[in-house]
């Protein structure tokens, strides 16, 4: 399990914020690992935690004391408190597991703010959480308040586009503002994505999340054109029209997104199941 690869893993410390790599960490490693204090997972997946039984390895083998572990707290994590995670079962439960091993969890609230140490003293930069939920329900980003830099994590990526568990939370229709108009109002001037390069001027990172909400319209433009065209469909049936001649491989990897697409218009109020498990505009 060690091998998991952390692809973006915030930590502040000594030296201000660190990314610390794609990399796992041995008890022989010194510096930096000791010298982080605090550590912010920005969501569940394995690539984005993986690492983190490892780090904690060489504090615990060096006797030092843990670094405090921030999380935005996912519904299947259903702990009273985040106290006594057992870090030996956190990378295969589903749920965020129970034990009695001695370190302890934070759960992160919209708006939680961490000041950035530089050696004993403070550094003057604080980080602040932005819950950016649609990835995953228990995706986060972090603002730098002073420079406006923001780490999206998998809200954002570097390149390509980013899947999602719910499009609503993502990019509209709850209750909330969604995730992405939520990254926009920010005005980033750096979006540091968790895989991929970064984008490095405002005017890229507004394009960038502009270029994410634009996609996700056109894509829900065509299915709902696709559905005016006759009774109902299946999730299939429209991809098959959407991505027509591509091939099974291309339809069955399209096939959850517009179903995400579905329920998200099915929450705005467009478009409603019918009893046969097809899909139709309202
Ligand atoms: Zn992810």
């Amino acid at each position: 399990m060690d091998s998991f690869h952390l692809e973006y893993f915030g930590s502040l410390g000594r030296e201000g914020i660190t990314t610390l790599g794609e990399r796992g960490f041995k008890v022989e490693d010194d510096d930096p690992v000791t010298s982080i204090t605090d550590i912010v997972l920005t969501h569940r997946h394995p690539d984005h935690i993986g690492g983190l039984k490892s780090i904690l390895a060489v504090f615990s083998a060096k006797g030092l004391q843990l670094p405090k572990v921030y999380k935005w707290r996912h519904p299947l994590e259903t702990q009273a408190n985040g106290e006594n995670v057992d870090w030996d079962q956190l990378l295969i439960n589903d749920a965020w597991p129970i034990s009695t091993r001695a370190t302890a969890l934070t759960w992160l609230e919209d708006g939680h703010q961490i000041p950035l140490q530089q050696g004993s003293g403070s550094s003057g930069t604080t980080l602040s959480i932005v819950h950016t939920p649609g990835h995953t329900e228990d995706s986060i980003s972090l603002l730098i308040e002073e420079t406006r830099e923001l780490f999206t994590a998998d809200t954002i990526l570097g390149q390509g586009t980013s899947v999602f568990a719910d499009l609503s939370a993502y990019f509209g229709g709850g209750a909330d503002m969604a995730s992405l108009q939520k990254v926009l109002e920010l005005r980033p001037t750096v979006l540091y994505g968790g895989h991929g390069p970064h984008v490095g001027d405002q005017r890229s990172s507004v394009a960038k999340i502009e270029e994410y909400i634009n996609h996700r319209n056109e894509r829900e433009r065509q299915i709902l054109a696709v559905l005016e065209e006759r009774t109902s469909f299946t999730p299939r049936e429209i991809v098959e029209v959407l991505y027509a001649g591509l091939g099974i491989g291309v339809y069955i990897a399209a096939e959850k997104p517009v179903v995400a697409h579905l329920k998200k218009l099915e929450n705005d109020g467009k478009v409603a199941r019918t009893a046969d498990g097809k899909w139709r505009l309202l």
